[in-house]
């Protein structure tokens, strides 16, 4: 058993503790990815929405995602930080930001999705399997 992954918003007033391992952990370089970061992607991890414990209330904005599905960004409305995601459609995933983690260094990155989006100025890791859109299921 490995300890819970823990972390949350700049101010803390956003706190969540997950049990359990990742199911995956992807860069992404589509549009809203880099809009919301600022730069030229974001950096996720996907878990079980059952082993997560949440505490704080973020401000929700529901979009529409290159891949057509709806997304529900949270972020803290008093910091601003991004914190999770989720997805209507798929209630039982929960994505947290890596830079969100208390400890950001256990965030792996094993693929980079939307890379089709992607500017010559975001150098993501070379050996990074690369999707143009999502991976295949
Ligand atoms: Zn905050
Ligand atoms: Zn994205």
């Amino acid at each position: 058993m490995s300890k819970d992954f823990a972390g949350g918003c700049a101010c803390g007033d956003i706190r969540y503790e997950i049990s359990g391992e990742p199911m995956a952990m992807v860069d992404c370089q589509c549009r809203d990815c880099q809009l919301k970061s600022g730069t030229g992607h974001s950096s996720y991890l996907a878990f079980p929405r059952a082993g997560v414990k949440l505490t704080g209330a973020a401000t929700h904005w529901d979009l529409v995602a290159d891949s057509g599905n709806v997304k529900t960004r949270a972020f803290c409305p008093k910091c601003g930080s991004p914190v999770y995601l989720t997805f209507p459609a798929n209630p039982g995933v929960f994505v947290v930001h890596a830079a969100s983690l208390d400890d950001p260094g256990r965030y792996k990155p094993q693929f980079v999705t939307y890379a089709v989006r992607g500017h010559a100025w975001d150098k993501l890791d070379p050996a990074l399997p690369k999707f143009e859109k999502m991976p295949p299921r």
